[in-house]
């Protein structure tokens, strides 16, 4: 099985689009509004573009409004990291693929949405690939 977290930099060029590269591998952002599963609600898993782990289900993706699919929770815990970024200046959690280390998005906490957990999990569209099947609660 690949080890992801030591595939080099230029292979990952290789693997990924510029665009993809830049969100995934240097921690960029896509604009808001515009990724390709910001208003989904197709039920379905949604895995890392880089590796392919599975990271989120369609269960726990909520409308936030934010411009950027969120979810609630992550599939499971230990599907992602999460670390401190204190770029921009300001504080905020970083959330990273635990398989690859890929930067996705970052976690907000404490915002007062209707959700079980309180935090939204900002991701980038372009980390994402959904693939459409039943999920189970
Ligand atoms: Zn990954």
């Amino acid at each position: 099985m690949t080890d992801f977290k030591l595939i080099a930099d230029t292979e990952w060029r290789k693997r990924l689009s510029p665009e993809e590269y830049h969100v995934l591998r240097e921690a960029g952002t896509e604009a808001p509004h515009v990724g390709e599963y910001t208003n989904t609600t197709t039920e379905g898993v949604y895995s890392c573009r880089a590796c392919g782990a599975e990271l989120f289900r369609s269960t726990e993706k909520f409308e936030s409004h934010c411009g950027w699919p969120s979810f609630f929770s992550p599939l499971a815990g230990d599907a992602v990291i999460e670390r401190e970024d204190n770029s921009l200046g300001m504080r905020r959690i970083e959330v990273l693929c635990a398989n690859c280390e890929s930067h996705l998005g970052h976690v907000f906490e404490g915002e007062g949405y209707d959700t079980p957990t309180d935090l939204r999990y900002c991701i980038n569209s372009i980390c994402l690939d959904l693939e459409e099947k039943p999920v189970e609660d």
